[in-house]
């Protein structure tokens, strides 16, 4: 039997409970063997944008994922050259996978509608079958729009579900997980305010960015 491996790319800069929650709910719901949390070494949407170095974003991410039997870290995109396209990296899994492996690539909702903006994005619909989670202050029912313009007219939604099926490419869903309104822009703006981010990152993480003085300078 194939594995089921949900894929979570991102800067996770820094990791937080949004992140974590949704790793969980979408395994539990879909039945994954593994989601793979995936930081990205060289994020090409963030140019001009500082970015915390890796080893950094990589332990703090260590640390989250402790505990979890499921969670595993992966270095795949600091282990390839140049930025990190999502494309690249999954046909990357494949290979290491060798057919032993079935991705679902996980994409918060803002994400999701930006995925037209990402380098030859028609080909992650070959490549993975795409998990949409939802995310506060963005509509979900973009997503059938998005798909049949920016992908392909032949995505027709199943029954009254919330899965959209094509003749070759494959399914994407929208699950409805907890809303978290969390995100990494929140907390290094809260850490720069000196402000509390306890409770929106785990414990561990708190320490290390406090210990490490991260987040504390605008960049
Ligand atoms: P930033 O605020 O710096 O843009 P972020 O909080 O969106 O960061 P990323 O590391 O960029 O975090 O996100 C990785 C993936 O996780 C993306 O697909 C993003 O949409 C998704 N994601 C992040 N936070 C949440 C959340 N609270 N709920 C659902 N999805 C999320």
């Amino acid at each position: 039997m194939p594995q089921r491996i949900g894929v979570l790319g991102g800067t996770f800069d820094p990791v937080h409970i949004g992140h974590l929650r949704i790793g969980e709910e979408v395994a539990e719901l879909l039945g994954l063997d593994i989601v793979l949390f995936i930081p990205s070494a060289a994020p090409p949407h963030k140019d001009g944008q500082e970015v915390a170095p890796f080893a950094h974003r990589w332990e703090m991410l260590r640390m989250a994922l402790n505990g979890n039997p499921r969670f595993q870290l992966s270095d795949i995109e600091r282990r390839m050259p140049g930025k990190s396209y999502s494309v690249l990296t999954l046909r990357k899994l494949r290979e290491e996978f060798k057919g032993n492996g079935r991705c679902f690539f996980l994409v918060g909702l803002d994400a999701f509608l930006e995925l037209h903006t990402w380098w030859r994005f028609q080909e992650l619909f070959r490549l993975a079958s795409l998990v949409v989670l939802p995310r506060p202050g963005f509509d979900p029912a973009f997503i059938e729009g998005f798909l049949t313009r920016e992908v392909s007219r032949e995505y027709t939604r199943q029954g009254e579900g919330t899965v959209f099926v094509h003749p070759s490419l494959l399914p994407v869903r929208c699950l409805s997980c907890t809303e978290l309104g969390v995100s990494s822009t929140q907390i290094r703006r809260l850490v720069r305010q000196g402000r509390s981010i306890r409770y929106l990152v785990v414990p561990e993480v708190m320490r290390y960015i406090h210990a490490n003085g991260l987040y504390r300078e605008v960049f």
